[in-house]
This record gives C-alpha cells, sequence and structure tokens, in this order.
C-alpha cells in the first residue's frame, strides 16, 4: 500500500489537509449548486477541479479531500442529477487520483462524506432507512473508487450523523470526523447550523463510533482553541483543526500569515491535522506548510 502519509501520521508529525475546492472552484468560475453546493462540479469542472487539487498539493498538502460533500444520491436528486451519482463520484475522486499521480508525492486522498440536506432544507430528508442507504451507498462508492480515509465533514447535530459514521465505519477505511461549531450568545460551542444543539450533544452521539481523528471544522477560527479543548475533554485520539475563512466571494477573514499564525497556536493546542475549509486558498496551505516545516 502507497502510503507514506500515513507513517507521518502515527509518527505524531503533523500532516497538512488542503483548503476549500468548492471555494476554489468558485474563484475559477464554477457557479455552486443551490442544491448540491461543489457537488456537480467534477460533471462540469472536471479539470478546474483536478487543478485545484494539483495547487493544494503543490502547495504542500499532504492530504486533498474529494468534492463530494453534496453527492449523496438524495442530494444529487434534489439538483436533478440522480442518474449522474456513479459518475460524478467516480469523477471526483479521478480528479484528486490523477492530480496525485501528476505530483508524484504521496499524499491521501480523503473522500468527504456529509449529511447536507436535499436543497439545503433540513426539513426534506428522506425517510431514516433511504437515508442510511445512501450514506452506505456514498461511503462505499468512494472507497472503491480509491479514497485513503473517509472525512465526515459538517457533523453538527445528533440525527443525521451517526447515520453517516456508520456508513463510513462500514467500509473499514479510516474515519475521520469533523464537527463544526460556533459560539452561541450565552457563551456555549453549538452546531454551526444547529444552534439549538450543543457540541457535547454532538460529540456524544458521534464519538462512540470511535473515529480516527477528530476535526473542528468549517467552524469560525476563534472558536477553535475553545472546540478543541471541548472535544479533548472526551476524546484521547488525533486532533485536527481546518477553519472557514469565508465564502471565497470576498477576501478571506485572516491573509495567509496570520493563518499559518494561528494554525501554530492549534498545533501547540493538540492539533495534528491542519488545514482550512472554505475561502482558504493555495496561499494559505503554502504559508501554512512553510510555517510548520520551519518548526520542525
Ligand atoms: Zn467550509
Amino acid at each position: 500500500v502507497n502510503e507514506p502519509w500515513r507513517k507521518t501520521y502515527d509518527g505524531g508529525s503533523t500532516l497538512v489537509l488542503d483548503g476549500g475546492t468548492g471555494t476554489e472552484l468558485r474563484r475559477r468560475g464554477f457557479k455552486t449548486s443551490a442544491s448540491a453546493w461543489s457537488g456537480l462540479a467534477p460533471l462540469t469542472h472536471y479539470e478546474a477541479l483536478r487543478d485545484v487539487h494539483a495547487e493544494f498539493i503543490a502547495a504542500g498538502a499532504d492530504v486533498v479531500t474529494t468534492s463530494t460533500f453534496g453527492t449523496t444520491r438524495f442530494v444529487l436528486a434534489a439538483a436533478g442529477h440522480e442518474s449522474d451519482f456513479a459518475k460524478i463520484n467516480a469523477r471526483a475522486v479521478g480528479a484528486a487520483l490523477e492530480a496525485r499521480a501528476a505530483a508524484g508525492r504521496d499524499v491521501a486522498i480523503a473522500g468527504s462524506i456529509s449529511c447536507l440536506p436535499p436543497d439545503f432544507d433540513a426539513r426534506r430528508y428522506p425517510r431514516e432507512a433511504a437515508e442510511r442507504a445512501a450514506y452506505r451507498e456514498l461511503a462505499e462508492t468512494l472507497a472503491e473508487a480509491g479514497v485513503d480515509l473517509l472525512l465526515l465533514e459538517m457533523m453538527q447535530e445528533t440525527r443525521h450523523a451517526p447515520l453517516a459514521l456508520e456508513a463510513a465505519c462500514a467500509t473499514g477505511l479510516p474515519v475521520w470526523l469533523g464537527v463544526a461549531c460556533r459560539t452561541s450568545a450565552d457563551g456555549a460551542l453549538v452546531g454551526y447550523d444547529f444552534p439549538l444543539v450543543s457540541l457535547e450533544a454532538c460529540l456524544a452521539a458521534t464519538l462512540p463510533f470511535a473515529p480516527d481523528a477528530v476535526a473542528v471544522m468549517h467552524s469560525r477560527p476563534e472558536v477553535v482553541a475553545n472546540a478543541l479543548t471541548a472535544i479533548a475533554a472526551h476524546y484521547r485520539g488525533t486532533l485536527g483543526a481546518y477553519p472557514e475563512l469565508g465564502d471565497g466571494r470576498s477576501d478571506a477573514a485572516m491573509d495567509p500569515a496570520a493563518f499559518a499564525a494561528e494554525a501554530l497556536a492549534w498545533r501547540a493546542a493538540g492539533a495534528r491535522i491542519l488545514g482550512g475549509c472554505c475561502g482558504t486558498t493555495p496561499a494559505h496551505v503554502r504559508a501554512l506548510a512553510v510555517a510548520l516545516a520551519g518548526r520542525s
């Protein structure tokens, strides 16, 4: 198995994750879908997607994430592309595999799975059996296409996240849990889009699946330190952080140098998987990789 990245990881070194693939595509003219976010990019913008992965690898990413955040069968159905499920997911993994092969450097490919509801509308989830089957189908499809691990993204509540985690764990691949949170008016950490669900409740529903790593992701940089502390109170495995810096339509909330400095603080707080989510560019990842190399 071709995975020196895993030696780095198992050896306790820091892995550099990529930045925001969907927002990078947006900067190259891709119009994100109101139903499927970046889920249709593998179909309509394959070359741009491959190039975004390649740029993140060139910038120093050890892990790139597939553009499959919005490619469950029920999300693609809402976008009018259910019949393209196999093609879209094969091309999503293919773009990352192609970028890796061209780079000639061993990086891990993380298969993204989310609980994004159809049309971003939580009232429109399918019945539980269909939802469960859809996560299984996506997890198995990504595994068969050759991803190295599965990355559960935007986990932030207690009903849907366990279904996705169960499906990911059933593949036997390493599973990383990405939780998204924000600070409520009374100072508690709550789900990024679910202000009535505490981070504690989300962790209680998801940590029993024993993920191989837990990262705070798509959360504002200023909540990362508190979120890492909250996770570490219940979880002794590998921690990570890849916050969001904006929607990619305007300037990132932090410039690359400031982002790299913050990331070093998250590393000091225990995070060993570091990168960015929405709004994080290859320049941010490069600054992070350089800062980490300078430390070791
Ligand atoms: Zn994001």
